[in-house]
């Protein structure tokens, strides 16, 4: 079905595709009309699972070929893309470096804990939680006659983002198979790596599915804007799959709503949300992504800007661990505005 040649491509298998996909009947019948699905890449297998795992098979493909010996990324404290990259990196035999934000805590709860479980070697990096301090570091490790690969924030490149338009094929073909139609595709937005890659396998499939990314960090929107940044990492995915196309800023949807009082500071709409979801369904989201991109979701329903009778399919992108992090704050009945 694809036109990509994927195996031009090298990928190194760290999950289990595809993640599952499947109803959300207590929560649907709380939303007028609208069918709500969800597909499960909190299960791709990897540490945990998230959406990370999809990006880190291209790019860690990558890194191999290019006969790196070591890996080096950032992320915040509670990063799920560093634990998850810690993992590829202990499956590869690739050792790995994480620049992390913050200092060192006093404990070290979900995600910490797991990136030294995995053997990463952990830097702390103050106020730079998105990689400021990596070339110095990139620069130490070259001096020690090392070839470190550079993963940027996020894994959002474009080698990253191809693990998400090859995403967006194996959704179609797990539609047409059960002769699933959905209309709306709903996902957390950070990096802008899931976005860029969707918006690639959409265009270059042709299909008609809207997609609605819920932005979750307000500083993305400094500079030059999120979606500026979005369409521009498409663009430059499409192209290095082959199949150049042009994408504009304007065909870039961001759910805006959600943001709260920023990134990773949870408020009352996302934990009601993860309350909702693992009361009537038995499911966990996590407080920083999914959990603000399913209250986005909600938000959209009740405004009305996804319509009656409509049906969406919610892309869970993992992050689960963090809710360790959390711990106590996710159940106490104060929840703040
Ligand atoms: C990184 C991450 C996202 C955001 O994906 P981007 O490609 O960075 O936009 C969403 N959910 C979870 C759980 C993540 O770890």
């Amino acid at each position: 079905m694809s036109v990509v040649n994927w195996k031009d491509f090298p990928q190194v298998e760290l999950g289990f595709f595809p993640t599952p996909i499947h109803p959300l009947p207590v929560i649907s019948q709380s939303l007028p009309g609208v069918s709500l699905w969800v597909k499960r890449d909190d299960q791709t297998g990897l540490a945990f699972g998230g959406n990370k795992t999809r990006k880190l098979q291209f790019l860690v493909g990558r890194a191999i070929e290019e006969e790196c010996d070591c890996l080096v990324t950032a992320g915040a404290l509670q990063s799920n893309h560093c634990r998850q990259t810690a993992a590829a990196g202990a499956k590869a035999r690739l050792p790995v470096h994480l620049v992390l934000g913050g200092t060192p805590p006093d404990s070290r709860p979900g995600n910490l804990l797991l990136d030294e479980l995995l053997g990463a070697t952990l830097h702390f990096a103050g106020e730079k939680r998105k990689g400021e301090t990596i070339p110095a570091l990139i620069e130490s490790l070259k001096n020690e006659g090392l070839n470190p690969c550079h993963i940027p924030y996020g894994g959002s490149n474009p080698v990253g983002a191809a693990g998400f338009a090859l995403a967006f094929f194996e959704l179609l073909e797990q539609c047409q198979k059960i002769g699933l139609v959905v209309d709306n595709l709903v996902f957390p937005s950070s990096s802008g790596g899931t976005h860029a890659g969707l918006m690639v396998g959409k265009a270059l499939s042709g299909s008609p599915i809207r997609l609605v990314g819920i932005a979750v960090d307000k500083e993305d929107f400094k500079g030059e804007g999120l979606e500026v940044k979005i369409a521009d990492l498409a663009g430059q995915t499409a192209e290095w799959l082959g199949h150049p196309h042009p994408f504009s800023p304007k065909e870039v949807f961001l759910e805006k709503s959600a943001l709260g009082a920023g990134y990773g500071v949870m408020n009352g709409d996302d934990k009601r949300a993860i309350h909702t979801f693992a009361k009537g369904e038995g499911l966990f989201l996590d407080p920083v992504y999914t959990g603000r991109a399913a209250a986005g979701l909600f938000k959209m329903v009740e405004r009305g800007d996804i319509s009656e009778g409509s049906t969406v399919l919610f892309w869970h992108t993992g992050g689960t661990p963090s809710l360790f992090h959390y711990g106590e704050d996710l159940l106490s009945e104060e929840i703040q505005p």
